[in-house]
């Protein structure tokens, strides 16, 4: 499936996961609009992305995706600048124990604001062709830990959502594709936030015990995380996918009991 031409949206693209499927959508010639909310990084960003693929193929918005109404301009913009929108990628996420209600905002909240303002612009019941949607996920919601209690909870919730809201895509022809991804430890700044008092609160003391899980199970790289986000997209079978990412075992899928009374 090529993706020549498309549109892409991807939250929290000035850095980490963002920033490289950002980095490999374009290398596959779709154009992307990044959200974040970190101005000085997507600036940055754009400017290297421009060098490296020329102007008009990028752009960038400050954006606090826990805005609704910032998040639905910015949808608006996309689609006003590039004429179309057909991947949605809900990737910002903070992880943050001690404002824990920010945490559920910008994890939970905002993702599934971001399915819906997607589905707005692309499913087939608001009359649009189509498309695909990645909401991020994380191991968190299997290997849960003491460090991160609520980091875990808004985890989970996107698994769930994601995974009924297939089911009504489906159901209800929508034309849009919506799947999970969850990967372990990523080498990026969130990961380098887990020793802060001022982002764990109390948990921080347990951070041993994380830098430990950590030693074991290893760190990936961004750039494998895109390459099972790319594989979302373009696999077009894949619709309430559960797709981890391991270094033990690398891109992969969870698998579930069938329902049964
Ligand atoms: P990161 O901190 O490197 O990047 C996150 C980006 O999101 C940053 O550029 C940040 O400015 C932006 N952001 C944060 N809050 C925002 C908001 N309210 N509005 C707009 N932008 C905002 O982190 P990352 O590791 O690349 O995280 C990306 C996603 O991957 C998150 O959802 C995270 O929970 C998830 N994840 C990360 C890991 C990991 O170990 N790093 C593991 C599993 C899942």
């Amino acid at each position: 499936m090529s993706l020549n031409g498309m549109v892409a949206l991807v939250t929290g693209g000035a850095q980490g996961i963002g920033r490289a499927v950002v980095h490999s959508l374009m290398q596959s010639s779709v154009k992307v609009a990044i959200l974040d909310m970190n101005q000085s990084c997507g600036e940055k960003c754009k400017e290297e992305l421009d060098l490296e693929f020329g102007e008009g193929n990028c752009t960038f918005a400050v954006c606090d995706v826990s805005n609704g109404d910032a998040l639905r301009d910015a949808f608006q913009r996309t689609v006003d600048t590039f004429g179309q929108l057909d991947i949605v990628i809900n990737n910002a996420g903070i992880n943050n124990e001690k404002n824990w209600g920010k945490t559920i905002e910008v994890n939970l909240t905002s993702v599934i604001r971001g399915t819906y303002l997607a589905l707005e612009h692309m499913s087939r019941e608001h009359g649009k062709g189509g498309g695909i949607i990645i909401n991020v996920s994380s191991m968190a919601a299997f290997f849960h830990s003491p460090h991160q209690p609520v980091y875990t909870a808004t985890k989970h919730g996107v698994i769930g959502f994601t995974r009924a809201m297939a089911d009504a895509s489906a159901e209800g022809n929508y034309g849009v594709r919506i799947n999970v991804v969850c990967p372990a430890f990523v080498n990026t700044a969130l990961l380098r936030s887990v020793e802060r008092e001022d982002n764990m609160g109390k948990f921080v003391k347990f951070k041993d015990d994380f830098k430990s899980r950590m030693d074991k199970f290893g760190i990936l790289e961004p750039s494998l995380i895109a390459e099972g986000m790319i594989r979302l997209i373009k696999d077009t079978s894949l619709n309430g996918a559960v797709m981890k990412i391991t270094s033990s075992k690398g891109i992969h899928f969870h698998t579930y009991e069938p329902m049964s009374a």
